[in-house]
């Protein structure tokens, strides 16, 4: 049993949540319902992005493709210049025991979970420097090595700051922010009141290890909206296209329609 959160918590701290009011949280869609993590794993690929037939078209990108680019539109090889060179798109979802320190967020339904059409709840976890993620659930903290294969990763070390001993010390202090009364199984209860304890104990971690540097805590809607939102946008956007080329082979913008449109997708 996990402890999971759901995407109508973060609905919540969404600017235009007055236009897309979420749907009315049911039983299914609640953060008490204590859900397993999926196992299965869709394939992910980047995409590739480029100019031909004046739209803006998107596939995927297999390693051992023609070393040519063929046009899916009008089906002829594509010859660009230099500055028209095809963009690829890394894809935003990644094996979280590959990052280490840092927010995961994961879906009980892997990747579908993040779309925005999927109703599925949400867990989150910090991983250490080894790439065990901890999380709060239901039987108290987990410490994983799988399960969150397919994550979407908010770095909470900057690269110059990412030492040995920062690394030493951020281990010794996930060791035993996890060991503390607070997250404990038979608290689980009052700490789901909040909707989101997964989301509480991680959040928590961050401003324990910013007070111990001597930095100011994030508020959870400064970190919700800043770092936690526009990833799960990103994602909700690549697999969307990534669905639609998976069925129809490619996805382009319509034809009148060019990179300042709303339909040429920010990743
Ligand atoms: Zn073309």
């Amino acid at each position: 049993m996990i402890c999971v959160f759901s995407k109508l918590h973060l609905l919540a701290y969404r600017s235009d949540v007055t236009k897309t009011p979420p749907p009315p949280v049911t039983r299914s869609t609640s953060c008490c319902t204590p859900v397993h993590l999926s196992r299965v794993l869709m394939e992910l690929r980047d995409l590739l992005r480029f100019r031909h037939c004046s739209r803006t078209i998107y596939t995927l990108v297999y390693p051992a493709g023609p070393a040519w680019l063929r046009c899916p539109v009008c089906g002829q090889v594509v010859r660009l210049s230099l500055t028209e060179a095809p963009v690829r798109i890394r894809t935003p979802i990644t094996d979280g025991h590959r990052a280490a320190c840092s927010f995961l967020i994961t879906s009980q339904h892997g990747a579908a979970g993040f779309s925005e059409l999927n109703r599925s709840e949400l867990h989150v976890g910090i991983s250490n420097s080894e790439g065990s993620v901890f999380s709060y659930t239901e039987s108290g903290i987990q410490c994983q090595l799988v399960g969150w294969e397919q994550s979407i990763i908010i770095p909470l070390v900057a690269p110059g700051n990412d030492s040995l001993c920062f690394r030493t010390v951020w281990d010794k202090h996930l060791r035993k922010f996890s060991h503390l009364n607070t997250w404990t199984a038979d608290r689980f209860q009052e700490e789901r009141e909040f909707g989101s304890c997964c989301y509480g104990f991680a959040l928590s971690f961050i401003n324990h290890v910013m007070r111990s540097e001597g930095s100011e805590p994030i508020s959870r809607e400064c970190f919700t909206s800043q770092y936690v939102l526009p990833r799960m946008e990103v994602a909700s956007r690549y697999l969307s296209v990534h669905q639609h080329i998976c069925l129809h082979g490619y996805y382009s913008t319509s034809e009148s329609q060019g990179p300042g449109t709303t339909q040429s997708l920010v990743f």
